[in-house]
């Protein structure tokens, strides 16, 4: 798979609960120098909740999963990474603790790399519309102190990558009930929008870093020798405004999918063009 193309190894949507079992991945691809991502979910301490547990879910009646279903995998597999020598990756972040765990890691020396998506900086559980599938995700949105915790992991520099975890949906499946419908929604389209509104206009970071966490971080965390406008380098490149204002219509998305909690957001900021390959496959009118 390596010699294929194979740039890591996950178990996103499917955690491993056998700690031998990731144990022995992890030796596997430390071998071959593959990092590990994981989403970091117990599964048994989930218990098929629907939301973050906490006040809200109590107050709108939905089932719960609990912060620590993802604090205790995040520790578990800090723990599994130092004695197999594995690279190991948090995919979406979440949680107060495992952003904690997460930089006493990088601090101790490990090779933990972790990533957050736009939805838990931009959004959280308070902040739902009640029973709206278009907020049902995994890891679910978090309490505003969870949201405050990652974001100051990205000021802090113990967050290496902006990442959206897209998971497109069809309405048939979407547009259920909150407890029947998967959990996912887009994130390409609106994450540069999100980054810009919650990360660089309030001053949080430079402009210059949120451009490191969506290009050289990721690239980084995968060993990939991309993310940069370097002669030679592939032409994969967006072009973008910080400034103009646009209106997302989740019905004009080039997604296949329209399961997105921004629909008729304006934003200030955002994609203008993108090139991919060195063409044009893209650009706002
Ligand atoms: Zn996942």
């Amino acid at each position: 798979m390596k010699a294929a193309g194979v740039v890591a190894i996950s178990d996103d949507g499917r955690p491993v609960m056998n700690a031998r079992v990731m144990r022995r991945a992890m030796e596997f691809a430390r071998s071959f120098d593959l990092p590990v991502i994981d989403h970091c979910e117990d599964l048994n301490l989930s218990a098929g909740g629907d939301m973050h547990e906490g006040y809200e879910s109590v107050r709108l009646g939905l089932r719960g999963i609990p912060a620590s279903s993802e604090d205790v995998m995040v520790a578990r597999d800090i723990l599994l990474a130092q004695l197999t020598g594995a690279r190991f990756h948090v995919a979406h972040i979440s949680t107060r603790n495992a952003m904690a765990m997460v930089a006493f890691a990088k601090q101790g020396g490990l090779p933990v790399t972790c990533e957050i998506t736009p939805h838990h900086f931009a959004l959280t559980d308070a902040q739902m519309r009640p029973y709206d599938s278009n907020f049902k995700m995994k890891p679910p949105l978090r309490t505003a102190g969870d949201t405050s915790a990652v974001v100051e992991g990205i000021v802090g520099g113990a967050v290496d990558a902006i990442a959206t975890d897209h998971a497109p949906h069809p309405g048939s499946e979407k547009m259920q009930e909150f407890e029947k419908c998967p959990f996912g929604i887009l994130g390409l389209e609106t994450a540069l929008g999100l980054a810009l509104e919650h990360l660089v206009h309030p001053g949080k970071i430079t402009l210059a870093k949120l451009v490191a966490l969506l290009t050289i971080g990721p690239a980084q965390v995968l060993h990939l020798d991309r993310g940069t406008l370097r002669h030679g380098a592939p032409a994969d490149v967006t072009i973008f405004s910080t400034d103009s204002a646009w209106t997302y219509d989740v019905n004009a998305s080039f997604s296949k999918s329209r399961n997105s909690p921004f629909d008729g957001h304006t934003f200030r900021g955002g994609p203008v063009a993108t090139i991919v390959g060195g063409s044009f496959v893209w650009k706002r009118d």
